[in-house]
């Protein structure tokens, strides 16, 4: 099967919102009057990000997904992506699984795939998403204020816990191992609460290096620091079985683990009922973990007062 043939066969529908879709030198397609484009792009390298052996069903979903969280972090309405691929080999199964898996979660949030780039090479798989926010109203990470209360959506760390179990740095049983590898592979994207929290999060971030990474990078940017309170932490892993975890191993697949793709943001204590509604509304739970303070530290308090050592470090490709 040739190039064309692989795209014809695999990628190209017939245009949606877009004007002009797969087929043509450029992607013709007309953003809604009075919106910002929201644009971003993540990629996806083999034996980096994933292992050779991973269905492809679920690497094509968290190919997508890790984008579409991206807009969710700034409040956007997922409305297209390119997908830019390089492929060792044209492998038919392969290749329908992984297109299965892109499209379906593509049209679960209505976002169509209008061009992009396929090549011989190492598997390489780079995403580029682009959504839209009405005028002045996306959510950003620099615009945090002391006195705000700082919230995470859905579960932190079972990814995390997955990939140690991979590695065989603990043993979980099955049905724990489960539903943690169903977490790392194929991610939630939080998009409708990302979209349901403009006007209400001050700032916002997706979490994909870690929670205490990520909400560093919000930090840095409004230059101010957290309180956070430890209490929650353990009831935020949706594997409970990782409860009987050493509780420093918890802490850290919670804190720092990455590749979580929930949203951590903050918001004023004013909106404390309007946020519990809007998280019913979108079925998706949050928790509060803390609040914001003036003083540029982050503080980790225990369940007894006493503060913990910040000694947990984020995923960084390059440290
Ligand atoms: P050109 O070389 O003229 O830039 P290509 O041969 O790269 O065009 O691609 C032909 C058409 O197929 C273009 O519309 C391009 O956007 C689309 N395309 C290529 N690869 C993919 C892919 N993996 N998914 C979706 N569309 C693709
Ligand atoms: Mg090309």
């Amino acid at each position: 099967m040739g190039e064309f043939e692989l795209i014809e066969r695999f990628f190209k529908r017939p245009a949606q919102q877009a004007d002009v879709g797969v087929g043509d030198d450029c992607a013709i397609w007309s953003p809604q009057p009075g919106q910002q484009l929201a644009l971003s792009t993540d990629m996806l390298v083999e034996g980096r990000h994933f292992l050779s052996t991973v269905n492809p069903r679920h690497l094509g979903h968290k190919a997508l997904a890790v984008n579409l969280s991206d807009l969710a972090a700034c409040g956007a309405r997922p409305r297209a992506f390119l997908l830019a691929l390089s492929l060792p080999r044209v492998d038919e199964d392969w290749l329908l699984g992984f297109s299965q898996g892109l499209l379906d979660l593509a049209d679960a949030h209505g976002c169509e795939l209008i061009g992009g780039d396929t090549t011989q090479g190492p598997l390489n798989i780079a995403i580029t998403v682009m959504g839209e926010t009405p005028h002045g109203q996306s959510i950003l990470r620099s615009t945090a204020k002391a006195g705000d209360d700082i919230y995470v959506s859905g579960h932190l760390g079972d990814a995390r816990l997955a990939l140690e179990a991979f590695r065989g740095n603990l043993s979980l049983p099955q049905a724990a191992f489960d539903l943690a590898r169903a977490r790392m592979e194929t991610p939630t994207p939080r998009t409708a609460l990302g979209m349901a929290l403009r006007g209400l999060a001050t700032a916002m971030a997706d979490i994909s290096d870690g929670l205490l990474g990520d909400l560093g990078h919000i930090l840095q940017a409004s230059g101010v620091g957290a309180r956070l309170d430890l209490s929650p932490m353990p009831g935020l892993m949706l594997t409970r079985q990782a409860w009987a975890c050493p509780r420093e191993w918890m802490l850290r697949c919670v804190l720092s683990g990455g590749d979580d793709y929930e949203l951590v943001f903050t918001a004023p204590p004013a909106a404390r009922a309007a946020l519990k509604a809007l998280a019913l509304s979108c079925h998706t739970p949050i928790t509060r973990i803390g609040s914001v303070i003036p003083d540029r530290s982050v503080l980790l308090v225990q369940e007894d007062g006493r503060e913990l050592p910040n000694t947990f470090r984020s995923f960084d490709h390059f440290a």
